[in-house]
């Protein structure tokens, strides 16, 4: 099963796909996630990323798209993925087709988290990841046992330089305009689950998680 999250940043794709992960055996592959991994690495599509990312603007779709097929032919997602991040437009969606086309696979379903902008801003403003296994974290809503630490692999906790309230702004803006009309695009191909992003963790992941469950039927 191939499931797209989408949502603008903040709405909480990474903590909901790590859930997702875990229930229904499929591997979570984020866009963001990859580009922080190379630019972790400091691999030419990281430093390339990295111009981009700074901004809160969207790195070009030939890189991304490349990226992401590179990542979906690996085996682990033989059997499906859980997208979360891309696609970002709707040149992206179209890339994602080609791709999942040409693995003789399709898209299942949209899950789309929806999340007003001001609850999104006090979101970003709190969130920690970890540097080792990507897991967010909130010093509110969502705060790991033990300060700094992740609790899923003990992993350092850190802020990622594009939550900074001027950057915050500027991904939403990108959101709003790039992102957000892929919402229509995909009601209207039958494959959107509109789900409240709104209220605490666990509601949102049961909502998730029976929509995707209906999806795979
Ligand atoms: P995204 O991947 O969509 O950008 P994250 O999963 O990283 O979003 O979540 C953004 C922040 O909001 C994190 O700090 C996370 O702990 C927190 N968060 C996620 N879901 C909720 C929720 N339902 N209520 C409150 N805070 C949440
Ligand atoms: P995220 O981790 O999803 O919040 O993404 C962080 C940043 O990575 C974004 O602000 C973009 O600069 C870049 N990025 C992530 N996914 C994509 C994508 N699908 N298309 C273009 N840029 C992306």
């Amino acid at each position: 099963m191939y499931l797209v999250l989408l949502g603008p940043p903040g709405a909480g794709k990474g903590t909901q796909a790590e859930r997702l992960e875990e229930e229904l055996e499929l591997p979570h592959v984020a866009s963001g996630d990859l580009f922080r991994e190379n630019l972790k690495n400091e691999t030419e599509l990281g430093l390339l990323a990295k111009k981009y990312m700074d901004r809160g603007n969207l790195v070009p779709d030939d890189v991304t798209i490349a990226m992401v097929r590179d990542r979906l032919q690996r085996p682990d997602c033989d059997q499906g993925a859980i997208l979360d991040g891309f696609p970002r437009n709707q040149a992206q969606a179209q890339g994602m087709d080609r791709m999942l086309t040409d693995m003789g696979r399709r898209l299942d379903g949209v899950l789309y988290i929806a999340v007003p902008d001001e609850e999104l801003v006090r979101r970003l403003s709190g969130r920690w990841i970890c540097r080792q296994c990507q897991t967010p974290y909130h010093t509110v809503f969502s705060p790991p046992a033990k300060g700094g630490v992740c609790d899923a692999c003990g992993g350092a906790l850190y802020q990622r330089d594009d939550d900074k309230p001027e950057t915050v702004r500027a991904r939403l803006e990108v959101y709003h305009q790039q992102t957000s009309p892929l919402i229509d695009y995909y009601r209207q191909a039958g494959l959107l689950v509109e789900v409240d992003g709104v209220g605490d963790i666990e509601t949102v992941s049961a909502a998730l998680l029976e929509a995707a469950r209906k999806l795979a039927k």
